[in-house]
């Protein structure tokens, strides 16, 4: 059986999910998920389908919700996207409108991620309306947090249900995508000695000190990191994102701060990367005793994920995608998903959504309404498929 899903549903679930803000608390005008999960819970509700409400910080709740497999026993399907949006400042478009043109709906969210959530629900209904029933347990985590610290993914791995595969939505323009990179983000401070500026030769600039640092970083390390690279998501990177020093224009800096991103590709271990920084680092202190260079723990640490494109989930997504639109590709990215905590926790994942990374974020994001239907097909004939034996 071939799922046909219509996109009048898919639409009015978009159109109601966009219409409610979940803007990430972290960010300017932040709105807690609350209002999102209440909805993907009367949801489930209307469907007869049993779901768990996690609080994961107040007003932050994740919704899990369950469609019965036909070997109830069997590991489930996990099928996770997150509520949460980026902020809505300078948007061109009314952001929590929802209007369509031309086959687009329009608003924050409704490319990053709620289509997926849209799609992923209206998979689900499908079964429910259908009286049918797929061959293993399939679970729909909504959750919260992904757009900062992950706290919504890393809340459903405390939970005791243990799954066997996972879609993570996220915009990948109904490609399959295996692979990304990881992420470690960490503070270096040099230390110098602060003088009168008018005698310079009595301290020793902490910024100065930095200009080599980040010479260094962008000349020496970033060449060696050409040499790391992996055939889906391409090179590991380096870079130097935030700057700040100084306290006085007559006074020698004694301290200065930079924050540095460095992108990890499959393979790579992120707490090695923080050592290796250190390391490296420490030659500094070598050159000029009086100078010191702090390399601080990492206030990010994500991991890089390769699913094996042998693995069932792989294999069952890419031929129901084939055969809704023809070519499947098998995509690595270099952006960070939920996929990589749960790949990371034994979870063979894979990241799957309508619309275009390119407008997630975005002062006009949108989402064409053909792809979240072809999505939420593509997603019921998986369930159907996976687990079958
Ligand atoms: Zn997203």
């Amino acid at each position: 059986m071939i799922a046909r899903i219509d996109e009048e549903r898919v639409r009015q679930v978009l159109q109601d999910l966009v219409r409610i803000p979940s803007v990430n608390p972290n960010f300017e005008g932040g709105v807690p998920e609350r209002d999102v999960a209440a909805y993907v819970e009367a949801f489930f509700a209307r469907l007869g389908l049993s779901a768990e409400r996690r609080e994961v910080r107040p007003n932050r709740p994740n919704v899990i919700g369950m469609l019965p497999g036909m070997n109830p026993d069997a590991l489930g399907l996990l099928l996770e996207a997150h509520m949460d949006t980026v902020q809505v400042t300078n948007m061109t478009i009314e952001p929590f409108g929802a209007n369509i043109e031309d086959g687009k709906l329009y608003g924050r969210g409704a490319c990053d991620t709620k289509a997926s959530l849209a799609a992923m629900l209206t998979a689900l209904e499908w079964f429910v309306m259908n009286n049918v029933k797929p061959p293993v347990p399939v679970f729909l985590a909504a959750t919260v947090d992904e757009e900062v610290n992950y706290l919504g993914v890393l809340d459903v791995l405390q939970t005791e249900r243990r799954f066997a595969a996972a879609i993570v939505g996220e915009p990948t323009e109904l490609h399959t995508v295996v692979a990304h990179k990881g992420v470690v983000r960490c503070e270096i401070e040099t230390i110098g000695v602060s003088a009168h500026s008018s005698k310079p030769e009595e301290g020793l600039n902490a910024i100065s000190g930095m200009l080599k640092v980040i010479h260094h970083i962008d000349n020496v390390m970033n060449d060696r990191l050409r040499a790391i690279t992996h055939p889906l998501v391409g090179q590991a990177t380096l870079c130097v994102t935030e700057i700040a020093g100084g306290v006085a224009p007559n006074t020698i800096p004694e301290r200065c701060r930079i924050k540095i991103d460095r992108r990890t590709i499959p393979g790579e271990d992120s707490e090695q990367v923080w050592c290796d920084l250190q390391t490296e680092m420490a030659q500094f202190e070598a050159f000029d005793e009086k100078l010191k260079v702090i390399v601080h723990p990492p206030f990010v640490i994500d991991y890089a994920m390769h699913t094996s494109p042998d693995s069932e989930i792989v294999r069952m997504l890419t031929a129901a995608a084939g055969s809704k639109i023809g070519t499947v590709r098998m995509l690595g990215v270099p952006y960070g998903t939920d996929a990589s905590k749960l790949a990371r926790a034994g979870i063979p994942s894979v990241v799957f959504g309508p619309g275009s990374i390119n407008q997630a974020h975005t002062k006009d994001e949108w989402v064409e309404l053909k792809q979240v239907a072809l999505a939420a097909e593509i997603i019921a004939d998986t369930m159907m498929g996976f687990g079958k034996r």
